[in-house]
């Protein structure tokens, strides 16, 4: 993996500024010290980066490649739009390069399951497909409403050999099904490992999570430079715990040329409650074991979010990502459901490639940035996943049926 002269980061509290750590009490941060210990033994010997790679290449299909948009470049009138390919991964997200990091580092550590949240079921079938390959027990805890809502996901994680456990406390959704697992893992932390979704909750998970996550940057920085001869002016992609982005950007954090923009759902606007812009709106809080910009009350307790991407909707964010926005090293823009949609259609229809409403978000972004750029520019967008998953519900929006 990649090493940033830029930032040594994390600091060994897990801090990034002033940001993550561990914010639980001390019996707690001895497991997670464990699972960071552990990580920081396995992660550069030869045995787990040689099954890492070898599963990423030919399980995953890695590298994604790189699509130069010419037909969207052109209708923007400006810059030139490239799209990081993660939709074709196996599993159809970027989700996958982190969770067969997770369920490797289990079986490395001698862990017979691994746990996890999830709350569309992305995060689930992505982890359900790492362990049915790696050969480790699943067990993944969901809110009752969200299994009511997203019935092919949990077909899928029932097909692929998980364990799923419907969450029915609170308002039966993503915070309870954390609350919900995290009681199971705590139940038995020596012979199972919990698996977080993106670079958020305690150290290490912020760390290993990008770090699984950076081979994105590392490919796009040498498919890019082959390409074109230069780096990107600018690189974009969605925000909602951060991991994609991360993926993206860590390679590129030494470079001082490379413009790097994460966007996030402004929702039905930014002066309604019905956004999820933790970065733009939110306040240093606590949430789920670290510190970070958090949308809260008065009571610092997480407000309700919203998104019509159910993949962004977090109150909080990974705790780099507010490190970085407070040294300027990352812009924070937004994105309406509108112009998601927009987005959505406009890459289906110049491009014949359908994204997941998630990283809509980002192109929406670029559609609007590259119409501002010379010709001469080059954006890079982060395609984070495919918008199979998307499709019934926007036939229902734009009355398409
Ligand atoms: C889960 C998901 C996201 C949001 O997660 P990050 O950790 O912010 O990357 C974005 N895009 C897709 C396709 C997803 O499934």
């Amino acid at each position: 993996m990649s090493s940033n002269n830029f930032l040594p980061m994390p600091d060994n509290k897990g801090f990034f500024g002033e940001y993550g750590g561990q914010q639980l009490p001390p019996e707690l941060i001895a497991i997670m010290d464990d699972i960071n210990n552990a990580y920081l033994e396995i992660k550069d010997t030869d045995a787990f980066k040689n099954e890492l790679a070898d599963l990423m290449t030919h399980f995953v299909g890695r590298p994604s490649p790189i699509y130069h948009a010419k037909n969207l470049s052109e209708k923007c009138g400006g810059a030139q739009i490239y799209f990081k390919r993660e939709d074709l991964n196996h599993t159809g997200a970027h989700k996958i390069n982190h969770c067969l990091g997770e369920a490797l580092l289990a079986k490395h550590m001698g862990k017979t399951k691994v746990l996890a949240e999830t709350g569309a079921g992305q995060h689930g079938v992505a982890l359900a497909t790492a362990c049915s390959l790696v050969g480790i027990k699943c067990e993944i805890h969901m809110g009752e409403v969200d299994v009511e809502k997203e019935h092919p996901n949990v077909i899928r994680m029932k097909i692929l050999g998980a364990d799923l456990i419907p969450v029915s406390r609170g308002t039966r959704t993503l915070k309870d099904a954390v609350d919900s697992a995290f009681e199971a893992y705590l139940q038995d932390p020596v012979n199972s490992l919990y698996a977080i979704g993106s670079v958020v909750g305690p150290h290490p998970f912020p760390m290993m999570v990008r770090d699984f996550q950076s081979i994105v940057g590392i490919e796009a920085r040498e498919q890019f430079m082959e390409m074109e001869d230069v780096l990107p002016d600018y690189l974009v992609a969605c925000v909602g715990g951060g991991s994609n982005a991360m993926g993206l950007f860590t390679a590129f954090l030494d470079d001082d040329n490379v413009q790097m923009i994460g966007v996030e759902p402004s929702g039905k606007g930014l002066e309604t409650p019905d956004h999820a812009a933790t970065m733009t709106k939110g306040s240093p809080g606590v949430i789920h074991g670290f510190s970070c910009y958090l949308l809260q009350n008065s009571e610092g307790e997480p407000l309700p979010v919203y998104s019509i991407a159910s993949g962004l909707d977090y109150p909080g964010v990974g705790p780099q990502h507010c490190y970085l926005k407070d040294i300027k090293r990352v812009q924070y823009e937004t994105a309406t459901d509108k112009e998601c949609m927009d987005a959505f259609m406009d890459l289906s229809r110049y491009e014949g490639i359908i994204p997941a409403l998630e990283s809509a978000h980002a192109v929406a972004h670029a559609m609007k940035l590259a119409a501002t750029l010379d010709k001469d520019k080059h954006i890079l967008v982060n395609l984070s996943g495919r918008g199979d998953k998307d499709i019934d519900f926007v036939a229902k929006r734009l009355n398409l049926e």
